[in-house]
């Protein structure tokens, strides 16, 4: 398979981390037979000191003839007191737009070595391993109108989806079960809210698309308090932009560690971009210290939603896995027992002979 593929470094640990995908990428083409081809591009505030603006024409062009990207983080406090339009996150928005990705995928999974860092009772969090599917690009953040009224002594704000909007996003949503347990907890609030009740009855038409898929429907203020409860009950979970903003940030923490967390920002067709939870650790970058499985879990991600390659994508998975429970850690990660403390290259090369 011959796929191309944009790398972002973006700023701060991104230009480290996103060497390490770029490593574990070689390998796999190496076993596999595969050809990883590479461009990288500026974004962020990187963008903002080269080229005057977070988000360049030459960018975003070379991501739309991309079959993916990949995207370190951006940020800094360089560029905090800037004026809005040249803000870094401006331009991971203005991508995320200019691509169409509306739908955005978090997998949130406890490692065992782990799980003790967890804020929630290990026996607890022991076995979790689900997938948030938000939609992104419509709901509350967009809808119109949104603004303030009566001298700004009133204001209102839209929740707004079309029925194209919610099938595309729940669609999404039951492929991604069928890659997994086939088990699909849709999360609404059908019991107050119209869009609700439309999002409820497109999920019910579109069960039978998908007849190995199993389909509840959970309300949202349950299923906050579920997650915390009873997260193993979960495999993968669909919903709204602003109720999977809250319960993604609420499922993060039954891992323990930020620098764990992959994400994929997708749409209809397989293109995909794929970036870690975490920012761009301005207190650690350019020290060799970054944490790079977030950033390759997120690799791994992109082999199996951009690339269909399962196989590929378990095996980077298992190594990450192993890794952890042979008791190797970077510096942010709190694991139990004793073990053995390395820094960005050590880990990413344990991943590589791994593979
Ligand atoms: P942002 O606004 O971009 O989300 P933030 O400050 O909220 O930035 P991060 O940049 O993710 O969040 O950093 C939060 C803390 O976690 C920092 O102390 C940082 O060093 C640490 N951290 C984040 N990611 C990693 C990683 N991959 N490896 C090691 N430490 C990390
Ligand atoms: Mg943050």
């Amino acid at each position: 398979m011959k796929k191309h593929v944009v790398l972002l470094p973006g700023d701060g640990i991104g230009a480290e981390v996103i060497q390490s995908s770029q490593k574990v990428l070689d390998v796999i083409a190496k076993e596999f037979n595969h050809t990883f081809t590479y461009a990288t591009h500026d974004i962020g505030g990187t963008a903002i000191d080269n080229h005057g603006t977070p988000l360049p024409e030459n960018t975003l062009e070379a991501c739309k003839n991309a079959d993916a990207v990949l995207l370190g983080a951006v940020g800094g406090p360089k560029w905090d007191n800037n004026p809005s339009h040249l803000r870094p996150e401006k331009g991971l928005l203005a991508i995320r737009k200019e691509l169409g990705l509306f739908a955005n995928l978090r997998p949130v999974k406890g490692f065992e070595k782990l799980l003790h860092a967890s804020p929630l009772k290990e026996e607890v969090v022991n076995g979790s391993d689900l997938l948030i599917v938000r939609e992104l690009t419509g709901g509350l953040y967009f809808g119109t109108p949104s603004e303030r009224r009566d001298n700004g002594n009133a204001v209102v704000d839209t929740l707004a989806y079309t029925r194209s909007e919610i099938e595309r996003i729940v669609d999404k949503a039951f492929q991604c079960a069928q890659l997994r347990r086939k088990h699909l907890t849709s999360v609404d609030k059908a019991n107050v809210l119209e869009s609700s009740k439309l999002w409820r009855e497109i999920v019910e038409e579109k069960k039978s698309e998908y007849p190995d898929v199993a389909v509840e429907h959970v309300l949202v203020d349950a299923a906050a308090m579920k997650l915390i409860t009873n997260p193993t009950h979960f495999d993968v979970v669909v919903t709204e932009n602003l109720f999977g903003d809250i319960l993604s940030d609420e499922a993060s923490v039954l891992t323990g560690s930020l620098g764990m967390l992959p994400s994929a920002s997708l749409r209809e067709d397989s293109f995909g971009l794929y970036e870690p939870v975490h920012g761009s650790a301005p207190d650690i970058a350019g020290q060799g210290l970054a944490n790079p499985l977030a950033m390759i879990l997120s690799t791994a991600l992109m082999l199996k939603h951009s690339f269909h390659l399962e196989d590929e994508a378990n095996l980077i998975e298992s190594a990450v896995e192993q890794v952890l429970s042979d008791g190797y850690y970077t510096a942010d990660l709190n694991i139990a027992g004793a073990g053995k403390k390395v820094g960005t290259e050590e880990m990413t090369q344990l991943i590589v002979d791994l593979v």
